[in-house]
């Protein structure tokens, strides 16, 4: 678990609060959520109200938990809500994006699912004679070889090898095709297409006009990896995000708010 501390000063402004709330703070904790947007990624953080605690917010990172913020009953929500911006680079650096997961791990058993272009495909486990881990995809599911000898953590983590040579595989083919289908439509041609692991985002444009995505995009709706895409060709044009960035993606996909806000909603679910 990760954690910052800020000290905040002893005149915060109290938002007024009604009296029914002010009961439930004295005898339990208040709970509020919010969200903070910081380059293509969104965090979504929840906000615990003490009346013990006096001067400090507190941010903690808990698998399984997410962003956390403690904070005093009268420190108004802008003001945290500014704490979770200061810190944004800080938390980005630890959830990966929230690529990363954050629940327990997958077991991969019989009857669980995995996400592929944006379909929950269900999972067979097999029993196999050999020593490795075989994915096969007949019929729109996931047939899992297992060997026998095969337990716990170390049958999970040759299952989680075995499934990323798959996706990678499956997303190499996939972004590839879409990128040659997008570029000329774009009008820029990159000079190279990379299929990565990347904790920090789903694609990325060099100065040098290598594009970088990550092999998860392959477990979203064909819409959205479309969308990261277009958005990373678009900057071989355009490097920021200024207004003509987006006019640019807009041009080809005149919906790509609507796909961002789904990318950002849906993404912390595309991972193992
Ligand atoms: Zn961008």
């Amino acid at each position: 678990m990760e954690r910052a501390d800020d000290e905040l000063g002893g005149n915060a402004c109290p938002a007024p609060a009604c009296p029914a709330l002010r009961v439930l703070a004295a005898r339990h904790e208040l709970r509020e959520t919010g969200e903070v947007h910081h380059g293509d990624s969104t965090i979504a953080y929840t906000v615990t109200r003490s009346a013990r605690r006096r001067k400090t917010v507190t941010i903690t990172i808990e698998p399984g938990a997410g962003v956390r913020v403690a904070a005093p009953r009268r420190v108004p929500a802008a003001e945290i809500r500014a704490l979770v911006v200061r810190r944004a680079g800080w938390i980005l650096r630890r959830l990966g994006d929230g690529a990363a997961p954050m629940r327990p791990a997958r077991q991969f058993l019989s009857g669980t699912s995995l996400p592929y272009l944006g379909r929950d495909v269900p999972i067979v486990v097999v029993p196999a004679a050999g020593r490795r881990v075989l994915i096969e995809f007949p019929q729109g599911q996931f047939v899992v070889c297992v060997p026998a000898a095969l337990e716990g953590e170390e049958r999970r983590l040759a299952v989680v090898r075995a499934l990323e040579r798959w996706y990678r595989a499956r997303a190499n083919d996939e972004i590839e095709r879409r990128v040659q289908h997008w570029a000329p439509l774009v009008g820029a041609a990159p000079a190279a297409v990379l299929v990565r692991t990347q904790r920090q985002r789903w694609g990325s444009c060099s100065a040098k006009g290598v594009l970088r995505f990550n092999w998860r995009l392959v477990m979203a709706p064909p819409a959205l990896i479309d969308y990261v895409v277009v958005h990373e060709l678009a900057h071989l044009r355009v490097q920021s995000h200024a207004p003509a960035f987006w006019a640019e993606v807009a041009r080809l996909l005149p919906d790509w708010k609507l796909l961002r806000r789904r990318l950002r909603e849906i993404g912390p679910t595309l991972s193992f």
